[in-house]
């Protein structure tokens, strides 16, 4: 077995393991394998261990991936987007993991539109607050997702967000769980399912899957160290 067939092994097991302590269905949780600056050879030992799903941030180096490995698997874009990009972004990609402002919202309706698309997305959400990060803060989330909701090709499934960074995962639990009940409350507001929460990374994802996550983003745990970014 290749070490990215044995780290996803671990990945999988830890995700159900947790699924399992919250009561949870773990074929309700997808891993998303963050592919950033991980290359061809390496994202094929990961499709050959029957991972099916990739995040990448970069839209060069994902139409790249894209262009050689093809559609046999789906690709979802989880990083930060400039408005600019929205047309390559909808070209290349299944799930829109960062939409945080109006601005960048009009323009992948505008280019999904355009190229006859209804474009599936998740709102990100700044659940800490920080300066450094992007996403809507959680107090400006309703009105933004009452924006894009009203965009027709547009199609929001659900939040994400990426809290602080702490050297203990409990740390992040609140931050997870905020997103959870900010989900809940939207749900009420708009009557929209929004199923999908985007959250947990290598560090954290199984506190993520005890509080709900049905989306984890998962690169240095299945891929190792990356390099310079
Ligand atoms: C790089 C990245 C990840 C994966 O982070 P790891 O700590 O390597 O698991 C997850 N989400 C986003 C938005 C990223 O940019």
């Amino acid at each position: 077995m290749t070490q990215i067939a044995q780290n996803l092994q671990e990945v999988r097991a830890a995700i159900a393991a947790a699924a399992h302590r919250a009561g949870r269905d773990p074929g309700s949780v997808r891993l998303v394998a963050v592919s950033k600056t991980v290359d061809l050879e390496r994202i094929r030992a990961a499709i050959d261990a029957g991972q099916d799903l990739f995040g990448e941030n970069y839209l060069q180096e994902a139409g790249d991936k894209i262009a050689a490995l093809g559609r046999q698997v789906n690709w979802h874009l989880v990083g930060h987007l400039q408005s600019n990009k929205a047309r390559g972004a909808v070209e290349l990609f299944d799930l829109i993991h960062a939409v945080d402002r109006g601005k960048l919202a009009r323009a992948l309706d505008a280019a999904a539109a355009r190229l006859g698309q209804v474009q599936d997305v998740l709102i990100q959400v700044n659940q800490g607050g920080e300066a450094t990060k992007s996403g809507v803060l959680p107090a400006a989330a309703p009105a933004l997702l009452q924006e894009v909701a009203r965009l027709p090709h547009l199609r929001v499934l659900g939040l994400m967000t990426m809290p602080p960074w702490f050297p203990d995962p409990e740390a992040a639990r609140p931050f997870f769980r905020a997103l959870r009940v900010l989900r809940d409350h939207l749900r009420g507001l708009t009557g929209l399912p929004l199923t999908e929460l985007s959250m947990g990374m290598s560090g954290d994802f199984a506190v993520a899957v005890e509080e709900g996550a049905t989306l984890v983003r998962v690169g240095t745990a299945i891929f190792g160290q990356r390099g310079t970014e």
